[in-house]
């Protein structure tokens, strides 16, 4: 039996996903731009699907903007505040460990002329909210941290962050991919000026995300073309996939705290699993506190990522080492290098992300699969 376990790569579309979406791959084929019946049936569901979405994140459904997912949600919020705002100032302050989504869309911009601070983390992952205020100038024109990061499951200060920024009136963007679904969010209630989300971190569909926009936020739009979304997103929209992120996330507010709970023991019996079999010759990664429950960073000293990784794959198990852009390359992830954790727990860092099908029993086996590799490995 295989057992995955990296959920925060991205995660199974569930059943009623999948049958939501169905419709709009057969039957429902109009363009939602379409005056006629046909473009009206699609246009329904975007709207009703919209409403949806925004009443589970607690905004307005003008204020969400579909895109094909995290990584655009992000690159819109970083380019579209750069553009906006660039009379204003050209300085934009980030952290060390964000998703590349963000860092790489940061040293493009670096690479027009504007300038960007990367902040550091302490040991755990945490971003200080004193240094986010001693790095805003007079010049800053975005703060953009992540809500929870998706190497080790961190969950920054995003309120205090999101209060300073107001208090020094600059553009406050996260990146809650990670978030969603995991972390209670009403958005009309957190100072935050601009997020990210991605529907298939939570058994919706690839391909689809959306941006949330704070009324009086204005941004640059990154496509130019029809009037879709305001004229802010242009292009046909991906019905589909809007009415499958709706559902997805429909499904995670009807339980989410079940969802949760259910997560947070499934990583205990992981945890209590690793501690019986290999007693302290483990370390986990990331802050015990302020952590999402779907994310287990662990090392295991003496044995390397990309071999446990191996051997795990060989044993039906799927892990990864962070961030899925950086795996099949021996690259240090560089979340863990922002962490400053010494090198044999860098080196030998996995990531274990459970969700949706997981089951205590598959945690029991990985256990037993990592304990035995870790035992055959060390002694050679
Ligand atoms: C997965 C992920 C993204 C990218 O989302 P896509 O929908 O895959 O483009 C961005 N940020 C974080 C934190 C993620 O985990």
């Amino acid at each position: 039996m295989n057992i995955y376990l990296d959920h925060a790569a991205t995660t199974p579309v569930r059943p009623e996903v999948l049958e939501a979406m169905l419709p709009y791959y057969s039957n429902i084929y109009g363009n939602a731009s379409s005056t006629h019946g046909f473009g009206r049936e699609a246009r329904a569901a975007i709207n009703a699907s919209r409403d949806s979405i925004a009443e589970s994140l607690g905004c307005r459904p003008g204020e969400l903007m579909f895109t094909s997912g995290g990584t655009e949600s992000d690159n819109t919020a970083i380019f579209g505040a750069a553009e906006a705002l660039r009379e204003k100032g050209r300085h934009i302050i980030t952290s060390q460990i964000e998703h590349h989504a963000v860092l790489h869309a940061c040293e493009r911009l670096e690479r027009l002329g504007y300038e960007v601070t990367y902040l550091p983390v302490n040991p755990a992952g945490l971003v200080s909210v004193e240094d986010v205020e001693q790095a805003i100038r007079p010049d800053t024109i975005l703060i953009t941290i992540m809500y929870v990061n998706n190497e080790v499951g961190t969950i920054q200060h995003i309120e205090a962050i999101g209060e300073l920024a107001r208090r020094h009136g600059v553009l406050f963007h996260t990146d809650a991919v990670q978030a969603l679904g995991h972390v209670p969010l009403t958005l009309s209630e957190l100072p935050v000026d601009l997020a990210s989300f991605s529907a298939h971190k939570i058994n919706g569909p690839k391909g689809i995300g959306a941006l949330y926009i704070a009324p009086k936020v204005k941004i640059s739009p990154l496509l130019y073309g029809g009037n879709q979304e305001r004229k802010r997103r242009p292009g046909t929209e991906n019905v589909a996939g809007i009415v499958g992120f709706a559902k997805a996330l429909q499904i995670y507010g009807e339980s989410m705290h079940e969802l949760q709970q259910n997560l947070e023991k499934l990583r205990q019996v992981l945890v209590d699993g690793l501690e019986s079999q290999l007693a302290d010759s483990f370390v986990i990664n990331g802050d015990p506190v302020h952590r999402s429950p779907h994310i287990l960073n662990v090392s295991f000293p003496g044995v390397g990522t990309e071999s446990m990784l191996m051997n795990l794959d060989l044993e039906g198990v799927a892990a990864a080492s962070g961030s899925a852009c950086t795996s099949g390359s021996l690259e240090v992830s560089h979340v863990l290098k922002a962490m400053r954790l010494p090198e044999e727990v860098t080196a030998s860092a996995i990531r274990l992300s459970f969700g949706y099908g997981n089951t205590v029993e598959q945690m029991e086996e990985a256990v037993q699969k990592i304990a035995t590799i870790v035992r055959r490995i060390r002694i050679k």
